[in-house]
């Protein structure tokens, strides 16, 4: 992809903190982290969202995550829990997959704002996921 930044930041065109890289995968810094040690893992193939990818690089990334990105953050920088978080369609910012790993500290006040107006009662959306 030719206007991609996150394909730009995988061939090297674009400056990153890289931390990790492998045949299938590269994981840099978010220039604009929530918290210390704010990751980005990027599939180095383009593909857009999670109706696009393949599952084998889904698998790879988060026995990625598990294995060496944690106890790097854990070891490195002390945080005690992971976030982890994947947007799709609305609320994608960059539209070439990615998986934000969010570390998380005592006190980090990580929170997500949302609109409790718009709920419906919780039987209400059980009956419309209903199969019927
Ligand atoms: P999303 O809303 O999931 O698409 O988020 C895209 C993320 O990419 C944001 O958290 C940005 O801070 C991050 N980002 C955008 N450009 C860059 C860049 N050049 N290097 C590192 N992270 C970036
Ligand atoms: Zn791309």
């Amino acid at each position: 992809m030719n206007d991609c930044i996150f394909c730009k930041i995988i061939k090297g065109e674009l400056p990153s903190k890289t931390v990790y890289e492998d045949d299938l995968i590269k994981v840099i810094m978010n220039i604009n982290p929530t918290t210390n040690g704010h990751l980005l893992v990027l599939p180095k193939e383009h593909c857009v969202d999670i109706f696009d990818i393949d599952e084998k690089i889904i698998n790879h990334s988060f026995k990625v995550i598990r294995d060496t990105l944690y106890p790097l953050l854990r070891d490195k920088l002390g945080c005690e829990g992971l976030t982890l978080s994947e947007n799709n369609l609305l609320g994608q910012e960059v539209h070439h997959f990615h998986i934000h790993v969010t570390p998380r500290y005592q006190n980090d006040l990580v929170d997500y704002q949302y609109n409790k107006e718009m709920l419906e009662d919780l039987d209400t959306v059980f009956e419309k996921l209903q199969n019927k």
